[in-house]
């Protein structure tokens, strides 16, 4: 199965989800199928690898966890988690963003980029752009460097990649 039939048959449009007017892109029935979801990740690995070497991949709470930790383990390269406020249990950057609804306050640990380090950021949704936009001020606040950010969806009706600015988007596909 190749990552785009996988996508198609796996990823399940949910109506008027978290609010009404919303259709929401729920990845779980892809997720919950091995084939479907490896083709997903390996088309992300063969991305990540056309951007250029990393040093870390970062991962968005929750759904970034599942994606990006296989992709870093493709890559050869350290998984970070980035979380919710109040989540970390050692010394925090932080900052905080506009949501697509609502606001929100991500958090990654101090010591988990080294300056000079090349950042992959991974999510599976690309909405309004705040989420990423927002990691990628962690990631320059510890000197690092966001390379690409890389989703599976990408919604531009929202307009995430201008919000997202001068980094590299790739997404699988869009809706
Ligand atoms: P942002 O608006 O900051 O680009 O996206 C915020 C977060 O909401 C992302 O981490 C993404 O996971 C989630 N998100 C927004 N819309 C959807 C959607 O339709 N489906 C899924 N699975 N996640 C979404």
């Amino acid at each position: 199965v190749d990552a785009s039939t996988a996508l198609e048959e796996w990823v399940r449009p949910v109506e008027d989800w978290p609010v009404p007017g919303v259709t929401f892109r729920d990845l779980t029935p892809l997720f919950a199928r091995p084939e479907p979801f490896a083709a997903v990740i390996d088309a992300l690995v063969d991305i990540a690898r056309s951007a250029g070497p990393v040093d870390r991949v970062l991962g968005v709470e929750a759904r970034g966890f599942i994606v990006g930790a296989p992709v870093a383990l493709e890559l050869g390269v350290g998984f970070v988690p980035v979380r919710k406020a109040g989540k970390l249990p050692h010394t925090t950057l932080s900052t905080s963003y506009a949501l697509e609804y609502g606001e929100a306050t991500i958090e990654m640990h101090a010591d988990a980029v080294a300056p000079g380090d090349r950042v992959l950021v991974v999510d599976d949704v690309l909405a309004t752009g705040g989420t990423l936009a927002a990691t990628a001020d962690l990631v320059r606040e510890a000197g690092g460097e966001v390379v690409a950010d890389l989703v599976i969806i990408e919604l531009p009706a929202l307009g995430g990649r201008a919000v997202v600015g001068d980094v590299p988007v790739h997404s699988l596909t869009t809706y």
